[in-house]
């Protein structure tokens, strides 16, 4: 399905009803028709303007059922004008930035509302990288240079896998947060990260000796002294885009906690840098969002607390 606003005329005459941004989500959720979610019956009729139900099971449901906008007292064209407005940030959404184009009374809510659209930045069940991969660790946040393998106070842990496209240079990447350099975090990451049989290039750091056992083509790359030259360049290009991404966005007010926020986002941006059109941005955040979650979503928020003093630059 290709099927978006192309510019900000068209999506504010589409979806200027919530009855036309439900229209939408159906569309986009159940692509070949209505699907029960309880016994997978494809045949429903409407009750009222939100429910249907099914006819075997009689199960109801709605289009926002087990979605990111599942329980919202907030209009869908809102929850739109915000989407659309995430997509067209290339540099970050902010949560005050978030706050006023949508005219919302609260920084919190603006603050929730971003994390929730984070959600839908990462696609359930992706495709892993693969082909020629580089993986390295490097250390996000604090101040004193990290110590390998041991952690830095003050410091995140992440790692970095990166296609490498040969001339055409980076290819897609993956980031995350890994609790410790060991071995099996290491590994961890990579199973999540990379298709097996992929050629994966380290530096020969000891947390990647399993890489082989594990069914991945292990190829070090060591640092070349007579050039002076560090050794994989891709992730190192990557880590300084994240960086540099982290300082002028957020003015690097990150949180360890809310790190994997930020990744997510950055990655999905970075991944997604060659499309310029922000409707065919908008339409990815849409189908991620509204893909049934493999958690209820209010286990998901949860875990994510409010915003910390300090960190308002979000
Ligand atoms: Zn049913």
């Amino acid at each position: 399905m290709r099927d978006y606003p192309k510019n900000l005329e068209e999506f504010e005459s589409r979806f200027s009803s919530d009855e036309a941004c439900r229209d939408y989500l159906a569309r986009i959720r159940w692509p070949e028709g209505f699907s029960c979610p309880r016994c997978t019956s494809r045949k429903a009729y409407p009750i009222g303007a939100v429910l249907y139900q099914c006819s075997a099971c009689r199960y109801q449901t709605s289009v926002i059922a087990g979605t990111i906008f599942q329980d919202t007292h907030k209009p869908l064209t809102m929850w739109f004008r915000a989407f659309w407005w995430v997509a067209g940030q290339k540099n970050g959404a902010s949560a005050l930035g978030l706050k006023r184009i949508l005219g919302l009374g609260s920084y919190r809510t603006a603050w929730s509302w971003l994390h929730k659209m984070r959600r839908a930045m990462v696609r359930p069940g992706r495709d892993r990288l693969r082909g020629l991969v580089e993986a390295d660790e490097s250390y996000i946040g604090g101040e004193k240079p990290g110590q390998r393998g041991r952690g830095a106070a003050g410091k995140a842990l992440v790692m970095v896998a990166v296609e490498d496209k040969g001339d055409q240079g980076i290819g897609r990447i993956r980031m995350g947060v890994v609790p410790d350099a060991s071995g099996q975090s290491l590994l961890n990451f990579v199973r999540e990260s990379i298709e097996e049989d992929s050629e994966v290039r380290t530096d020969g750091w000891s947390g990647y000796r399993g890489l082989s056992a594990a069914g991945y083509r292990h190829t070090v790359e060591r640092q070349d002294s007579s050039l002076g030259e560090k050794p994989l360049k891709l992730v190192h290009l990557a880590v300084s885009l994240l960086k540099r991404w982290l300082l002028g966005t957020h003015q690097g007010a990150v949180s360890h906690e809310h790190l994997p926020y930020y990744l997510d986002e950055f990655v999905f941006r970075f991944n997604r840098r060659t499309s310029t059109h922000r409707g065919l941005l908008f339409l990815r955040l849409m189908q991620n969002a509204v893909v049934d979650a493999p958690m209820p979503y209010k286990e998901i928020v949860k875990n994510v607390r409010g915003p910390k003093p300090g960190e308002h630059n979000m």
